[in-house]
């Protein structure tokens, strides 16, 4: 029962799809993660088309055969090599959607116009449904540009056959009817990898956050620290502006263990991380680094306003009423961003200065 409580309060880390930051993510990872699916399949399909081109004069009416080679060579694949080049270039990501969506309903206007001239156009006219499920799994569209596509290309070739073409009745019901499954199969397919992509994105991010953060108190880890340390760093030597660094060491922790036993030691560290959530300010980092040990990231911030961050953290912490445990305090080795500093270098001037404050008497701040 205990245990389960325990769990409860825990923060496990859970990836909410209606949360805009969420949603945001999910759309950059869905980009990146179709970038190569679109480069390849434009470049392929181009190449196809060609050899289309080539082929055409073995298999195709002479009397088509000036469209056809119009359309396999010098319209779809110029325009598909377009897409393929334009997606190396970021600025142009809703523009390549955009003639990704287009190609294929070109494609389809192209073998109307030219099936038009034919006596019997029902074989060629199969080119559609195939185009159709190219828009949906293959082209690396998405669900909505890729169902908007292939409406488009649905609408078209059903109004171009009532104007241009001179079905039979039987042949007009049966390419309606094909076009529907064809359709219907294609956005069923691709609805199905939406979803597939959606739960593989949760997954990823859930296994992320779980390598992140500390299993008991949700707060980051020490190898997320690491990562998160790096970069601010980084930012602080080419910007110069300092961040601070506090090394929080709970006072005479393991009696609390001793006396109430560990799963009481293991609702306090909770508490303690929700006291230290309660503290930071918008772009603060808190982490666990290590049993009763904690690290605050002030970003941006002088020597003054480091000391009386931390000085207030102590006294919240002192005046904090434990729901099982009598009043606990906290020891801080305080330490600010110095011009050459490496992860280690800082890290160890706070735990010298933790040690001298542990030194001089708990409860108690030293700037190092
Ligand atoms: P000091 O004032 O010198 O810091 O004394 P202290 O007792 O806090 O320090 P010490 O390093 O001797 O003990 C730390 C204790 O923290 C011992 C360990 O059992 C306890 N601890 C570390 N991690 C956990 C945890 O995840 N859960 C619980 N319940 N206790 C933990
Ligand atoms: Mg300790
Ligand atoms: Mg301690």
């Amino acid at each position: 029962m205990k245990d389960k409580l325990l769990n409860d309060i825990a923060l496990t880390p859970v990836i909410d799809f209606n949360d805009t930051q969420t949603q945001k993510s999910y759309e950059r990872w869905m980009r990146k993660s179709k970038l190569l699916q679109v480069r390849s399949i434009s470049a392929l399909t181009a190449v196809l088309y060609i050899v289309a081109a080539t082929t055409d004069h073995l298999i195709a009416p002479p009397e088509i055969l000036s469209q056809l080679t119009l359309f396999h060579l010098y319209i779809l694949p110029p325009f598909l090599l377009l897409i393929f080049l334009l997606s190396f270039k970021k600025q142009f990501t809703f523009l390549t959607q955009l003639l990704l969506m287009t190609a294929p309903v070109v494609a389809t206007v192209g073998n109307l116009l030219v099936t038009t001239h034919l006596e019997h156009p029902a074989m060629r006219l199969t080119e559609i449904y195939l185009i159709i499920f190219w828009v949906f799994t293959v082209s690396g569209l998405r669900l909505w540009p890729a169902t908007i596509s292939a409406s488009l290309i649905v609408i078209t070739t059903c109004s171009i056959f009532i104007s241009y073409f001179d079905l039979p009745l039987e042949d007009f019901v049966m390419h309606c009817f094909w076009l529907l499954s064809s359709f219907s199969f294609g956005f069923l397919a691709a609805f199905l990898l939406e979803h597939s992509y959606k739960t593989i994105f949760v997954h990823q991010e859930h296994l992320k956050l779980l390598a992140d953060t500390d299993k008991l108190t949700g707060l980051y880890n020490r190898s997320k620290l690491d990562i998160l340390l790096k970069k601010e760093l980084k930012r602080s030597q080419r910007y110069e502006s300092p961040f601070g660094l506090i090394l929080i060491d709970f006072d005479y922790f393991k009696d609390i263990n001793d006396t109430y036993g560990h799963q009481v030691g293991d609702e306090v560290l909770i508490e303690i991380a929700t006291l230290l959530r309660e503290h930071l300010r918008v772009n603060d980092i808190a982490v666990r680094w290590g049993g009763e040990e904690f690290i605050i990231l002030y970003l941006d911030i002088d020597q003054k306003a480091l000391l009386k961050l931390s000085d207030e953290l102590r006294k919240k912490i002192a005046n904090h009423k434990f729901k099982n445990v009598s009043p606990q305090t906290a020891t801080i080795g305080v330490t600010l961003f110095h011009k050459n500093d490496t992860i280690n270098t800082i890290i160890q001037r706070a735990d010298q200065a933790l040690y001298q404050a542990k030194e001089q008497g708990r409860n108690s701040i030293v700037l190092n």
